[in-house]
């Protein structure tokens, strides 16, 4: 038995999305049934879709970045009821048992987390996600969204939100740390908000000034433009910590430049291409690079709850069920501000 709902869909490669209906399962004794109000569109919706990774399973439900009520609860359930305000980011399973799960790193999980969307459940069916009404997920990854964070500017948090809090705590941004955070689209607007809540002095590095009156608003000290190689010249050695959110190809070198001596370079954008870089960008200055994935479950309600208490959400746009393919190519256009939600009521469950 499984339950129909409304969902946005694309059937092939870089294909248009189309509005129709997807199947849910039904509750199993741990899962919490939720009502979806809005779904954010993150670039990786559009790696995806585009199979800029790799290839996709099709028809495809993206969307990892969930905001709603909570509809049904199954019998077991036990830290949520109908009704509650919560979110689901980009895990819905994983083994719960071994080491990396126990500690909380459940992204890293030794038997495989299980992803959102695009994704084989340990019970072998592909996980659909929050373009849709609803969706069904084991308690153990429903967050709780704070009274006080509007519905369509938590959704982002869900991605956008804990992958840029994870390596900004872990490096330890905060008073006296000079944080440079690269690209202000959908991450980075959040990784702009998050740091200079946590204390840091922030610089944006964007490829114009265009949003600077923005990155100013969202908490930056300064904000300079990549496209003017003074940029480079003027910042270099300047960062303790480089957050990157670039989807695209990178002088990695030239950034690496930008890093105090023992500087850390973290890189959460993830191109299609690979990258290259000179050891001696790392060996001259004992610096570090390295790359974050999003965050565990632990870490994802710690960082709501940071943001509520900061009065931090999104900026978004919210944009309706047929406007997903304009707002993809806006997306990679650098167009965004800052991130594009969908509110779900306007799915028409045609075919
Ligand atoms: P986004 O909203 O498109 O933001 C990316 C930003 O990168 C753009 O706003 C733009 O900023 C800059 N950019 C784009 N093209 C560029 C180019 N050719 N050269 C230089 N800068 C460029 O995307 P997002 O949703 O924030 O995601 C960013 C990346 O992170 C994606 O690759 C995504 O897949 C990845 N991601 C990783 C994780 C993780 O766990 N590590 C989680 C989520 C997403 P400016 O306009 O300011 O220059
Ligand atoms: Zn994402």
């Amino acid at each position: 038995m499984t339950t129909t709902v409304p969902a946005i869909i694309v059937d092939e490669p870089k294909g248009a999305f189309r509005q129709g209906t997807i199947e849910t399962r039904d509750l199993r004794p741990d899962d919490v049934r939720i009502d979806i109000a809005y779904a954010g569109i993150c670039h990786s919706d559009i790696h995806t879709v585009r199979e800029e990774w790799g290839a996709a399973h099709f028809p495809l439900v993206t969307g990892h970045e969930i905001a709603g009520t909570v509809a049904a609860v199954g019998d077991a359930v036990t830290a949520y009821a109908v009704g509650d305000r919560v979110g689901v980011g980009c895990l819905v399973d994983s083994c719960g048992e071994c080491e990396l799960c126990l500690d909380d790193h459940e992204n890293f999980c030794t038997k495989g987390s299980v992803g959102t969307y695009n994704a084989q459940g340990y019970d072998g069916e592909w996980t659909t996600g929050g373009y849709a009404q609803q969706v069904v997920v084991s308690e153990r990854f429903v967050l709780r969204i704070p009274e006080g964070i509007e519905l369509s500017e938590a959704a982002p948090l869900l991605c956008a939100g804990i992958t840029t809090y994870t390596p900004l705590v872990r490096w330890g941004a905060g008073p006296g740390k000079k944080v440079a955070v690269v690209g202000m689209g959908g991450l980075g607007h959040m990784g702009v908000k998050i740091a200079a809540a946590l204390g840091a002095d922030v610089t944006v590095l964007s490829q114009s000034l265009s949003k600077e009156d923005d990155g100013r608003a969202f908490g930056a000290a300064d904000y300079r433009a990549t496209s003017d190689q003074q940029t480079f010249k003027d910042l270099r050695g300047a960062f303790d910590l480089i957050v990157c959110t670039v989807s695209a190809d990178l002088p990695v070198d030239a950034y690496l430049r930008l890093l105090k001596p023992f500087g850390t370079f973290v890189m959460v954008g993830l191109p299609e291409n690979d990258q290259s870089l000179n050891f001696g960008s790392l060996i001259l200055g004992d610096k570090v690079l390295t790359g974050s994935n999003i965050g565990g479950i632990k870490g994802t309600q710690e960082m709501l709850d940071f943001c509520a208490e900061h009065g931090i959400g999104a900026t978004v746009e919210v944009i309706s069920a047929d406007e997903v393919d304009a707002a993809y190519d806006k997306v990679v256009g650098s167009k965004v501000r800052y991130r594009y939600v969908i509110d779900t009521s306007t799915i028409a469950a045609t075919s």
